[in-house]
């Protein structure tokens, strides 16, 4: 079939892919632990839920403003002092968010700046806008200023920076934030800040948004989501929070493909914006505490660096690859092996890793990993 070269430019999301293989699995009676999950394992809050079929009941079932029902767009731009609804946009998950600002942002042979190993959507929406993701590597998961100032070019139209980190789950200190902000303003481009994971960080460290650096607010757009945030992954509610111009084009280009986010949807994040803030505190302990043991566990068996945030952990398996073997490979036999299902490094462009999210329940955590131990060991 013939499809437009644009489409064909980009490859389906490989972690949807794998996800698809796991259902396959557990149809045929297969015991799946499964640390590919991108979203946490807590039930959405009773509030949210109780606000969403209020909604419902009361008939908000109608098209509403494109951008977002008002109440909720106020209530998002408290978070953003000295900005307004206005400056808010409510889309179907920060993934419309994103994919609107890729479009509205750049023209054919523009580039945008990507740190390496980036979630997937990124550099395939980034082509999808026929431009070009420059992936620049991390070290130890953080930015390396100098390769990112190096990557720099007259054609260089924004740069992506993505904190908490999906799939490493580092958080950026605010001393690269400030030099991400000085490097933008010099050298004119805009900071797409991916902050998803807003909620999810421990060792007692503050979630630092780069909307604290006043002089790059002309030229910062931060994207957030209920998702993560909520547990209401299936809700699809996030948020973009940027200057007035591009708000308006993003509206614009929103009234085009979707119109407004379902309606009671958006109710139920209203709800979440007043949700007991001791829920996702616990939440938060209860991350950490898995942060741990699952770190625990994946230093003995690879390389792999402690992070502060979001739920993965990303180590390097090199040495645990036979010679020719891919992460996809090892992702693969580990599957067919143990019942353990990881999202090869690969689907974040990132060789001889693997992406293991420990968002799951504590008992399940142990049960994969003593799995994963007792074949590794064993292939020893
Ligand atoms: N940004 C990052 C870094 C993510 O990991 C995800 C989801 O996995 C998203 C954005 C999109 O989330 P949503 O569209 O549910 O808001």
């Amino acid at each position: 079939m013939r499809l437009s070269r644009r489409i064909e430019a980009v490859e389906a999301s490989r972690t949807v892919r794998f996800t698809a293989l796991i259902e396959r699995l557990r149809s045929g009676g297969r015991d799946i632990v499964n640390f590919a999950v991108g979203e946490p394992e807590f039930p959405t809050p009773d509030a949210i839920v109780a606000a969403t079929q209020a909604a419902l009941a009361r008939g908000e079932t109608r098209y509403g403003p494109v951008a977002g029902m008002a109440r909720l767009r106020s209530a998002v731009a408290e978070s953003f002092a000295g900005w307004g609804p206005e400056n808010i946009l409510i889309a179907n998950g920060s993934k419309q968010i994103l994919y609107g600002l890729f479009q509205v942002l750049l023209d054919p042979g523009d580039e945008v700046i990507l740190p390496n190993p980036h979630w997937v959507s990124f550099s395939q929406q980034i082509r999808l806008a026929g431009a070009c993701p420059v992936m620049v590597d991390t070290h130890r998961h953080q930015l390396d200023r100098r390769a990112i100032a190096a990557a720099v070019t007259p054609r260089t139209r924004a740069i992506l920076v993505n904190s908490p980190n999906n799939p490493t789950g580092a958080v950026y200190p605010p001393q690269d934030l400030a030099w991400i902000a000085d490097l933008a303003r010099e050298r004119d481009l805009w900071i797409i800040a991916d902050e998803a994971y807003a909620f999810f960080v421990y060792d007692n460290l503050d979630h630092h948004s780069l909307f604290a650096y006043e002089a790059i607010r002309d030229r910062l757009i931060v994207v957030r989501s209920f998702s993560k945030s909520f547990s209401m992954t299936g809700f699809r509610v996030g948020y973009g929070a940027g200057p007035e111009p591009l708000i308006r084009a993003l509206g614009k280009l929103q009234s085009h493909l979707t119109g407004n986010v379902c309606t009671f949807a958006q109710h139920g994040a209203l709800a979440a914006m007043d949700l007991d803030p001791t829920v996702v505190q616990k939440w938060r302990g209860e991350l950490a505490e898995k942060r741990d043991i699952a770190h625990e566990y994946a230093a003995r068996l690879f390389t792999c660096v402690r992070p502060q945030g979001a739920f993965y952990l990303f180590p390097d398996i090199s040495a645990r690859l036979q010679k020719g073997e891919t992460a996809e490979d090892f992702a693969a036999a580990l599957l067919e092996k143990t019942g353990v299902a990881v999202v090869p490094g690969e689907a974040f462009g990132a060789q001889n890793h693997i992406r293991i999210s420990y968002a799951v329940p504590k008992e399940t955590l142990v049960e994969g990993f003593e799995r994963m131990e007792k074949a590794l060991l064993e292939a020893e």
